[in-house]
């Protein structure tokens, strides 16, 4: 059965009465700017799943996101919903229980995942791209059998160990230490900033061995090991960030992904992530568009509504433009992962690009509201602090624009 299949309408949730002025704009239908018709080359299948995924972010996601944002947690109770959409690893195969959908269609659910809040398209990342990819692409048999289908249906929940407090853009330092004892691992160390830690089944875990840097997938029961939330962040608040402490964790050799062997096998997920963000940040970007330019027509300044104003109309155009030229992007990006043909660098050129353009319309749209810009009543605020941590997460900005000068001129320029 195909997996959007099985979701069914449910009903849409009520805004208090208090925020009169949320219900109003969230109510209102949502397309997403297409000023070069891009939409219009999609086919069936990639619609369906675009609508679903849609339907279900206005319906059941939007309504209580600001809560969450402002309480610090993540909607657990609609984590089997999510995968109902079939979106956690949905560009993998059906043998594993996931969707099996093309790139393209993996990029149209990140977009409009992040629509609603960059954390949840976080929380889908993490677990499709940096959990489940890594599984399929370096696991056993055994580890792919037991590991994708219960974290395609979201039974169970996997994190990302690779960042650690003294090594962010330079994993190749790590300190955390894989050392062989008979059949086993023991694992020592420390990883921060690591999405859905606490509230993961599983973590994969970058250590360093003799033989160079391999993956663990760590059972969050083992003991040694444990993974306290990280708290008073201002960005990514609907999303658990925790630390990874391992201390003497001992773990079988099959726990180990037997393909995973060096640096470029962490690298390697990062790049299937940040696709998916190339595509998500569009969404965050449109989703601020649409509130800045409805607000636009219907707020009154000076007798005439806002988007009357020149001023207003150049911000407006200038947004739509940035926002168009990342659509071309995303596009082109997915056709070339779907025929096999993208690269790191190109991919890096897309994240940095599109997440660069989300931030920026963040930003000129929250100021285009006023003092609502800063009202969790709107999205716009929350979208424009969640973006700088996408802006810094998955190979900062900086980090890409190195990626791409050593592409364009041969020359390494990280130190
Ligand atoms: C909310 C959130 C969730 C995250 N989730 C995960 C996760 O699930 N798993 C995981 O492993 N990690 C995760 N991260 C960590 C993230 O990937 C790192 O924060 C990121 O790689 C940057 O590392 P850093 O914070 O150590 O910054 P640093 O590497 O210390 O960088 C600091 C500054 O120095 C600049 N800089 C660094 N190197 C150079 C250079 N060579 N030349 C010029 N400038 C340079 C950077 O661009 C930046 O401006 C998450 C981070 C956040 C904020």
């Amino acid at each position: 059965m195909h997996p959007l299949s099985r979701v069914c309408p449910r009903p849409r949730k009520h805004f208090p009465e208090s925020c009169a002025s949320a219900r109003l704009h969230l109510m209102e239908p949502y397309s997403s700017l297409d000023f070069f018709g891009l939409e219009q080359g999609l086919d069936e299948d990639h619609l369906m799943v675009r609508d679903a995924v849609r339907a279900w972010v206005s319906e059941r996601f939007l309504p209580v996101v600001a809560e969450h944002f402002e309480a610090g947690t993540f909607p657990m109770d609609l984590v089997g919903e999510i995968a109902e959409l079939g979106v956690f690893g949905a560009n993998l195969p059906e043998e594993y229980g996931c969707a099996g959908f093309d790139n393209v269609a993996y990029g149209l659910i990140c977009q409009e995942l992040e629509r609603g809040d960059s954390g949840l398209r976080s929380f889908v990342s993490v677990q499709g791209s940096l959990v489940m990819w890594p599984i399929f692409a370096y696991g056993s048999e055994e580890q792919k059998q037991r590991w994708l289908p219960a974290l395609a249906s979201g039974e169970k929940i996997g994190c990302f160990g690779l960042t650690e407090p003294d090594f962010g853009s330079n994993p190749g330092g790590m300190l955390t230490t894989a050392r062989r004892d008979g059949d086993d691992w023991v694992l020592d160390g420390r990883k921060m900033w690591i999405t859905n830690g606490t509230i993961s089944d599983v973590a994969i875990v970058w250590a360093r061995a003799e033989e160079g840097i391999r993956g663990f997938l760590v059972e969050a029961d083992s003991p040694g090991f444990s993974a306290p939330e990280q708290k008073k962040k201002w960005s990514l608040r609907a999303s658990i960030t925790s630390e990874l402490v391992l201390e003497d964790v001992r773990v079988p050799d099959s726990a180990r992904l037997p393909g995973a062997e060096g640096l470029k096998a962490p690298l390697s997920c990062l790049t299937q992530a940040r696709y998916g963000i190339a595509w998500g940040a569009l969404g965050a970007a449109t989703a601020c568009f649409h509130e800045g330019l409805n607000y636009a027509k219907q707020r009154v300044v000076f007798d005439k509504p806002l988007a009357g104003f020149q001023l207003a109309q150049k911000k407006l155009a200038d947004l739509a433009t940035r926002i168009t030229c990342g659509q071309l992007m995303a596009y082109e990006l997915g056709r070339l992962k779907d025929a096999g043909e993208v690269n790191p660098d190109q991919v890096s050129m897309a994240k940095r690009n599109n997440v660069e353009l989300s931030l920026e319309t963040a930003r000129v749209v929250r100021d285009m509201l006023g003092a609502n810009g800063i009202s969790l009543e709107y999205q716009t605020g929350r979208h424009m602090l969640n973006l700088e941590s996408v802006f810094t997460y998955e190979g900062t900005h900086d980090i890409h624009t190195l990626a791409i000068g050593e592409a364009l001129t041969g020359l390494p320029a990280y130190r």
